[in-house]
């Protein structure tokens, strides 16, 4: 069997690239997109009644990361990168079909005649990952509270100070018209600590990601993060 699938929207969101991103929803709630449903999907029909609904089911594709090979076995951050389990028994972003699901929250619909934008918050998803389909989250029949979840029992732990140079807390000052609560969004990213698992501490390694249009740079050391500068990427 084959099945042929359109994206019925795409995902406009601050992550530019994979590195960095939450590797779950909710994780960095702060962290917002859009998504654009796209012709002929984008009539306010389509999605009459969804305001009712808190929580959606976005069921996407992991459009970064098509491999024409698949293992059986992958290693998850959570297990310190250094074990292996079953591609089924893991999130992982490599799998057979690169399908991908969360559930995420949403803040807003904005319609017009020929246009659909649903304004969401917390994910955990690339700019341009093409949605293939949307579902309410129903809290009834969803959260399973006697559910167990062996070694993803509990979220991961979190780095518990972020401070901000005096450049970088300036830039998300500036910055607030186009980027509001940047630097909360900013101290829930870095407490979830987005580094490999499996590198380990490298003494005075300035890591970097993009974000929208500019590059976030930080510092690690030990259980304490330091914001070090939020550096324009569009030019030069
Ligand atoms: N909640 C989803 C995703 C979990 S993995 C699920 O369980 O299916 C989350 C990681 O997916 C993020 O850290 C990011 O690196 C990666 N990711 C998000 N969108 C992606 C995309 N479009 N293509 C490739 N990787 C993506």
């Amino acid at each position: 069997m084959k099945f042929e699938f359109q994206p019925i929207g795409i995902i406009h969101s601050c992550f530019k690239e994979k590195f960095g991103i939450p590797r779950q929803p909710g994780l960095v709630a702060e962290a917002s997109a859009t998504l654009e449903l796209l012709s002929p999907y984008n009539r306010p029909e389509a999605v009459r009644g969804i305001e009712q609904f808190s929580h959606l089911w976005i069921l996407f594709i992991f459009h970064g990361c098509l491999r024409s090979q698949w293992k059986p076995t992958v290693r998850p951050p959570r297990l310190g990168g250094n074990e292996r389990i079953g591609v089924f028994a893991s999130r992982a972003t490599y799998r057979p079909n690169p399908i991908g699901i969360s559930p995420i929250k949403l803040e807003r619909v904005e319609k017009t005649v020929n246009s659909v934008i649903l304004h969401l918050k917390g994910v955990d998803l690339l700019d341009g990952t093409p949605v293939v389909d949307i579902k309410p989250y129903i809290p009834y029949a969803d959260n399973i509270s006697e559910a167990t979840a062996g070694f993803a029992e509990s979220p991961p732990p979190r780095k518990q100070t972020i401070t901000f140079s005096a450049d970088a807390a300036r830039r998300c000052i500036e910055m607030s018209e186009s980027h509001p609560n940047l630097r909360t969004m900013i101290e829930q990213l870095l407490q979830s600590d987005p580094r490999p698992a499996y590198k380990g501490e490298e003494a005075g390694r300035v890591y970097g990601m993009r974000l929208w249009d500019f590059d976030l740079q930080w510092q690690v050391t030990g259980d304490l993060v330091e914001v070090l500068a939020l550096v324009d990427a569009t030019s030069g």
